[in-house]
């Protein structure tokens, strides 16, 4: 991807309008903090672009290099290299991990990944994200911990290696050491102009990454733009300077 152009949002579920005229914009390489209290939109617009169907836009664009990315369905979205990682991976009883695996490597490729590259392409993500890969046999999240559950999405990235990815809270119920480890391969793959966006409530994880955007949002829409000190000034302060700098109503 080079460009991600978000323009005038809304969408609603539930009769609940949730994203309010959000524009945006990132470009390829950028990782972008996506800030905001709690329940003003930011899942829902990663859920929004990833090509949830819980959501219907009822107004506004969102153009990935210039194509109408919300006419995708989520399973195009995901073959056009963007990828999420959830903020409650749902747990998928009846689908055994390395076949669900295999079928997402599969579905990207024109011949069938083979047994050996399959097998050493998994032993080398569940060795880089900190898990056993006895797991691979194992129902989706079926009985994981929250923990391994958020070191199971990163497999997953590590996998399909898309170009532009969504964080949400990825390190929340990661302990420090998974933490430093998750975030080592978000650099990494940084590194090779993989573009990020990454939700978080604390400021460990961006310390480490170091995002070199901040976006704040209230009330389903961007309030506030700014570079890696605001993400850091927010971490301090919390959000009330929103309304006492800005006149920004929480
Ligand atoms: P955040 O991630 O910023 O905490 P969310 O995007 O999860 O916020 O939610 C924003 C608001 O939209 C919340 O009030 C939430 O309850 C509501 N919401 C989100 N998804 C749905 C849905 N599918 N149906 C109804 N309301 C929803
Ligand atoms: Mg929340
Ligand atoms: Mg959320």
């Amino acid at each position: 991807m080079e460009k991600l152009i978000v323009s005038n949002l809304s969408a609603e579920a539930g009769g609940k309008e949730i994203l309010n005229d959000l524009s945006l914009t990132l470009e390829k390489g950028d990782c972008l903090a996506l800030l905001g209290p709690n329940g003003h939109g930011k899942s829902t617009l990663l859920n929004v672009l990833m090509g949830s169907p819980e959501y219907r836009i009822t107004s506004g664009s969102a153009e990935l290099d210039g194509e109408d990315l919300l006419s995708l369905t989520a399973d195009q979205r995901s073959r056009k290299g963007i990828f999420m990682a959830f903020q409650n991976p749902p747990d998928i009883p009846g689908i055994v991990a390395s076949d669900f695996f295999r079928a997402s490597l599969n579905v990207r490729r024109e011949e069938p990944v083979s047994a050996y590259d399959f097998y050493r392409l998994t032993e080398d993500a569940y060795k880089k994200v900190g898990l056993n890969s006895d797991m691979a046999s194992r129902h989706l999240n079926e009985g994981f911990s929250g923990g391994e559950k958020k070191r199971d999405e990163i497999l997953q990235m590590l996998l399909l290696k898309p170009d532009l990815v969504f964080l949400d809270e990825i390190d929340s119920g990661l302990d420090v050491d998974a933490l430093a480890q998750i975030a080592a391969i978000i650099n990494d793959m940084r590194a090779q102009g993989t573009t990020f966006v990454i939700i978080s409530h604390y400021d460990r994880l961006y310390d480490i990454v170091s995002p070199n955007r901040t976006a704040i949002m209230v009330n389903g829409s961007v309030a506030l733009e700014g570079d890696s000190s605001l993400a850091k000034r927010v971490s301090k302060e919390g959000y009330s300077f929103l309304r006492s700098e800005y006149g920004i109503d929480l």
